[in-house]
Formats: C-alpha cells, structure tokens, sequence
C-alpha cells in the first residue's frame, strides 16, 4: 500500500545555519516521499521563531488531526527537532505511531519508530536538538548582557537618531529635535500632536520617513539617549520588544538628556492611565471632550455622568451629551462649544494664578526624590537577579520569583512618578493672569488640554435654563487639590 504522506516544515530561529529554509525543508523532504515511493497529500508550515515560545503550532494541530482522521499515515520531515518542541509532543508522535501504524521519516537520518531502537534514537534527537538550542539561547542573553554591561554599542540596523554612523558621535540638529521632543510630553503634550508637528516642519526619522507615534515614543523612552545602557532580556518578550528595558551602565557614548528627564519620559510613556487620558483624546478638535460631564438628573435622581462630545449644529460647534444608540447617555445637555472654552480657559488661569497654588506647586516634593531613588534601587535588584541566573547562582524558577516583587513595585513607583510630573506640567505654565493667557494663546490644542487635565478631574454640565442666554453657573469644577 502506497502510503500517504504528510510534509510537516517549522520555520524557527532556534537553529541557525544552512538549508533550513523552508523551502529547503519542503524540497528535501518531497525527495524523500518519492525515494521512499510515498504520496505527498499534504504540507505543514508552522512559523515560530523560538522553540520555547509556546506560542500554538496551528499547522502541528492539523497534521495531528490527519493522523488522527487517518488521512495520511506517514510524516515527513526535515529534523526531529523541526517536527516536536518537547519531549511530550515526542511522545504523542510515538503514541501515534503506536495507535495507527505511522511512518515517520527525516531528511537527516532513518528513524523507524516502531522499533524500540529508532524510538530510542527519536528521543535522544530531540534531546540533543533541545540541549543546543537551549544553550545557544543562554549563551546569546549571556553575550548581549555582558555587551550591555560593558556599555559597548550595539550593532545592526541603522545608525540611532541622534547619533552618527559611529553610534557615538552626537549630532547635534537631530539631539536639538530630541531636546525639543522630550520638552513637549514633559509638558503633557500628546505625541501625535508632536508628529504632526515635526511632519510640517520636514523632520524625519532615520530612514527618512515622518516620525509616528509609535516611533517617537520608542526613541523617547529609550535609555540610549541619556547615554545609558540598556538591556531587555529576551525572556521578558511577549510578543514585541517591551518599552522599558534594565538600565545596566553608563554607555561609552554621551547622553542628550539628562537621567532624570530620561527617567522621567520613561516612567511617563510607560503609563497607561496617560495613553488613555493624553493619547486617547489626539482626533478630538473639541478642547473638552470627555471632560465635560452631563450632569442632568435621571429617571432615579442620579446624574447622568457621560461625558460630552463635540457635534455642531447648524455649523454652530457645541458639546452635547451624545445621542448614542446602545448607551446610557441622555442626550438631555447641550452648550456652546466656543464659550464653555473661554470659561473653563478663564476658571482655569484665574485658579492656577492663586497664591496657594503656587506655592504648593513651588514646594519640593520629598516623596518625588525619593522614588527616583526606589526606582534605581529596584532596576539595581533585577540586573543582579538577571546576573545570577546568568552565572547560574539561581534556578530559573528562583528568577522568576524573586523578580515579580520588585517589578511590581517598580510598575507602581514609575506611575507615581509620573503622576508627579503633571505637576511638571503646571510649573511650566504658571504665572501672572497676563503671561498664562498670552501662553495659552499660543498652545495647540493638545497643549491646551494637558493644562486642563493637570487642573481638573471633570466638569459637570448642568442642563441649560431655557430663561437664560448663558449661564456660568451650570459648570461645576472637580479640581484636582
Ligand atoms: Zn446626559
């Protein structure tokens, strides 16, 4: 009986080295099937990088299943370490082989799986593929680590903004941009709003197309421009390369910024309570959106409490509490779009122009400085942790648990701190009534709306009294104390 054979092929980077190109894996394979007078019915192609990712083989599934079905009775493939990631997907072939007569063949050796002898020398296949591939991945996070710790450059791709072809040599007009970038999120600015503004002005990233969100946040939070180095472990991936890397030593380059604005802008962008109350609001052209409140009672005395959006009637741009189907909005609240701004604009200045205030913004913040502190301390603890295992002073598993306190804690001190820096926010502004209103003048919106939500929490909108044109009175001010 002619048997119908199964092609599997796995593209991964665990194994570097000639011919294992998918394409390669398929042709191989095919002249084995016709050697061995079998009939291909079938090709596999999973795509996973690393074998421990654990990420799912859809492809390994469906040839399981065929097996299973019994629509083909023989695998071929390139490898024993193409075809299983563990020991126990090993097992299952062997199972299977077992339950339903499968043939297995490789392109690198004969293994006959139903003789204890070629099961015996499938397991030690697998085993030394594994081993390897285990080493080499150790031996890599070892290599960069050491790379990182020695604040040496790291190599490939082009050449970081900022820097010339060197890595090290600042160039100054782009270190200008990064100053000035670094400035404006320090002062709430969105990043979309930056782009925007960089696009118009022609500055470009490295590879000469418009800088992206995405982008300048990544270049932004990197430690590389604060003449630090970085380092991500690669068991800390999931599926992209995290923000936040282990600052692991001063790097032989210089810095453009300073640690502490670098610190700042990391702990800043890392946040996600300011993607969503920065970032999430860059397409609205209405100041307030989402922060006016409608504040008209419901059928059981409590507030409606959803936020007004901007929809202009009759050319005439208001904030109304939206008429959205599938939501609990009322649609009961409407004002002026243009006069609600100058109010809020004046409650604002006028509040941020008191005494108090001032003060209390101008008074040093102990707790601030303290957490810069924790957080160094806690970076310190996890690049040590990250050394032990390296060394293999600790087990894996120890690593793990003996991390997961310390990055916690670092999650939480790096949102403080950014909670800290709204107040950086207003610093920047305040001023005379006179010079807070030429700034604002002078702001973009996204600006504009960084200095309101420093300021307040929300602002409930009463509904309109149809006696009254306009009316100061329906705005009620959560300030922020
Ligand atoms: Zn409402």
């Amino acid at each position: 009986m002619t048997r119908r054979a199964a092609i599997y092929c796995r593209i991964s980077q665990d194994r570097g080295g000639a011919g294992l190109g998918v394409a390669r894996q398929e042709e191989d394979c095919r002249a084995l099937s016709a050697r061995k007078g079998w009939d291909v019915v079938a090709v596999h192609t999973d795509n996973d990088v690393s074998a421990y990712s654990g990420a799912p083989r859809p492809a390994w599934q469906e040839l399981m299943e065929d097996v299973r079905n019994g629509t083909v009775d023989a695998v071929v493939c390139w490898h024993v370490d193409r075809l299983t990631r563990s020991p126990r997907e090993l097992e299952d072939v062997i199972d299977l082989a077992d339950r339903y007569g499968l043939e297995l063949a490789t392109v690198s050796g004969e293994i006959d799986l139903a003789t204890p002898t070629g099961r015996m020398i499938a397991r030690m296949l697998g085993a030394a593929a594994r081993h390897e591939a285990e080493h080499k991945a150790e031996r890599q996070q070892r290599q960069r680590r050491q790379a990182a710790e020695a604040g040496k450059v790291a190599g490939g791709g082009k050449r970081p903004f900022g820097y010339e072809d060197d890595r090290v040599t600042v160039r100054e007009d782009e270190a200008e941009v990064i100053r000035e970038g670094a400035r404006r999120v320090l002062a709430g600015e969105s990043l979309a709003s930056i782009c925007r503004d960089w696009q118009k002005r022609g500055i470009t990233t490295v590879a000469g197309i418009p800088w992206k969100p995405s982008a300048l946040r990544r270049m932004l939070a990197s430690a590389r421009i604060s003449g630090r180095r970085e380092h991500t472990p690669r068991s800390s991936w999931e599926k992209t390369r995290p923000l936040l890397g282990e600052i692991v030593a001063d790097a032989i380059w210089p810095g453009i910024l300073s640690h502490e604005d670098s610190d700042r802008l990391r702990a800043l962008l890392s946040d996600p309570e300011r993607r969503r109350r920065v970032e999430g609001t860059t397409r609205r052209s209405y100041l307030l959106s989402g922060i006016l409140r409608c504040a008209k009672p419901k059928a059981d005395g409590t507030p409606c409490g959803y936020g007004m959006v901007g929809r202009p009637r009759a050319g005439v741009p208001r904030y109304v509490c939206p008429n959205t189907p599938g939501t609990d909005a009322c649609a009961g609240t409407a004002t002026n779009a243009e006069k609600t701004d100058e109010h809020v604009r004046d409650m604002i200045l006028t509040a941020l122009d008191s005494p108090t205030l001032r003060k209390r913004l101008q008074r040093p913040d102990d707790e601030d400085s303290g957490l810069y502190e924790e957080i160094r301390a806690d970076e310190e603890e996890l690049e040590e942790l990250a050394r032990d295992f390296g060394n293999r002073k600790i087990s894996r598993k120890e690593w793990m648990i003996a991390r997961q306190p310390v990055e916690e804690r670092l999650e939480r001190n790096r949102a403080k701190l950014s909670k800290t820096s709204r107040t950086a926010v207003l610093l920047a502004f305040v001023g005379s009534y006179e010079d807070m209103r030429e700034r604002w003048e002078k702001m973009n919106h996204s600006q504009r709306r960084a200095i309101v939500t420093a300021t307040v929490r929300a602002i409930e909108v009463a509904p309109a009294n149809p006696r009254k044109r306009w009316d100061p009175d329906r705005f009620i001010f959560d300030w922020i104390a």
